[in-house]
């Protein structure tokens, strides 16, 4: 990226609705659609495809390390590769940092983590082991990121499937710094302060809603989902942020997640979004939690005028086919 870079990326707040804020990049617009090609820029050999990696789990004799490619070459035998986002969303120089954190800017991270090795998701999927080894890179960019004085939020997201955003099939997740809490996180925050009891561990007590509980984890139907088969997943554990799950608890969730992801892909057979929210900095009443939304139906003008969602399956029956599906799965 280079300095004229800045000017073409700006930042919006709506006028007549506060809660909606844009960022104008016309970095993205370049952005190639790589579904078709057999030249996977993600795939293992093809490194120089990408910007310089920010962090690599590698294997080091019995150990697992974190390394980077800031001051090094290329390395090449990743487990899992973290880099900046080619066509970025944000930027991350010096220059477009706001006066203080909280503040809209287009400073921030937007980084790409590539999940494993394998180009196909089925193979990622496979194995509990991958999914455990891109959690565990996750957190830990995660902590870097909000170690970064100027970011106040950091969000990680999955788009799989070319419907519903993803430009490029190999498994990766997305990661973001911001200098701000977006608005959906603004109203969750809310809802928790607001609450007399911690809204997520009262979800973990409705029964008709748990789809799967585990160690440390318990994946539930969403109570009001915006599309069919909507799910969450819930650390047992009472915890803000992300960033102080444990490996044990982090074990425990690559299976959880491969479970949910399997039937989201082998049952419902759809492309999928989710997104791990966090709690900002500064909040004290939060439940960190990843919510999956299947591609299972499309928003029309009343959805997207009203933030009312039409659906069709009732949460307690999506439960009862998830479960079954999951049962079967795990027995
Ligand atoms: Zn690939
Ligand atoms: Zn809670
Ligand atoms: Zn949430």
């Amino acid at each position: 990226m280079d300095r004229s870079d800045k000017r073409k990326v700006i930042i919006k707040r709506c006028l007549h609705d506060p809660h909606r804020i844009s960022i104008i990049s016309a970095l993205r617009a370049q952005r190639p659609s790589l579904y078709e090609s057999s030249e996977c820029p993600f795939c293992p050999g093809r490194e120089f495809m990408t910007p310089r990696a920010s962090l690599v789990l590698v294997r080091s004799g019995n150990e697992l390390k974190f390394s980077n490619e800031l001051s090094a070459g290329v390395i090449s035998d990743w487990l899992v590769r973290v880099f900046p986002n080619k066509y970025p969303a944000l930027i991350n120089r010096p220059e477009v940092r706001p006066g203080e954190r909280g503040t809209y800017s287009t400073y921030g991270y937007h980084e790409v983590l590539v999940e494993c090795r394998a180009h196909d998701e089925s193979t990622y999927l496979s194995d509990r082991v991958n999914v455990y080894y891109a959690l565990l890179t996750l957190r830990e960019r995660f902590r870097q990121i909000m170690m970064d004085e100027y970011i106040e939020y950091s969000i990680a997201i999955k788009n799989s499937g070319a419907g519903v955003g993803a430009s490029v099939p190999h498994p990766h997740i997305q990661l973001f710094g911001l200098t701000f809490t977006p608005p959906e996180v603004v109203g969750e925050v809310g809802a928790f302060e607001e609450a007399v009891e911690c809204p997520l561990c009262r979800l973990m007590g409705l029964r008709d809603l748990i789809v799967y509980s585990s160690n440390y984890f318990v994946l539930a139907a969403a109570p009001a989902p915006r599309t069919p088969f909507e799910m969450f997943l819930v650390p047992k554990r009472h915890e803000l942020c992300f960033t102080n799950v444990s490996n044990e608890e982090l074990e425990d969730l690559a299976e959880v997640l491969r479970l949910a992801l399997i039937a989201v892909r082998s049952y419902l057979r759809v492309d999928y979004n989710l997104w791990l929210h966090s709690a900002p900095k500064g909040v004290s009443r939060y439940h960190w939690h990843i919510e999956i939304l299947p591609a299972t139906a499309r928003w029309g003008g009343f959805e997207k005028g009203t933030g009312v969602y039409l659906t069709t399956t009732f949460p307690e029956d999506a439960t009862s086919e998830l479960r079954g599906f999951i049962n079967e799965l795990v027995s």
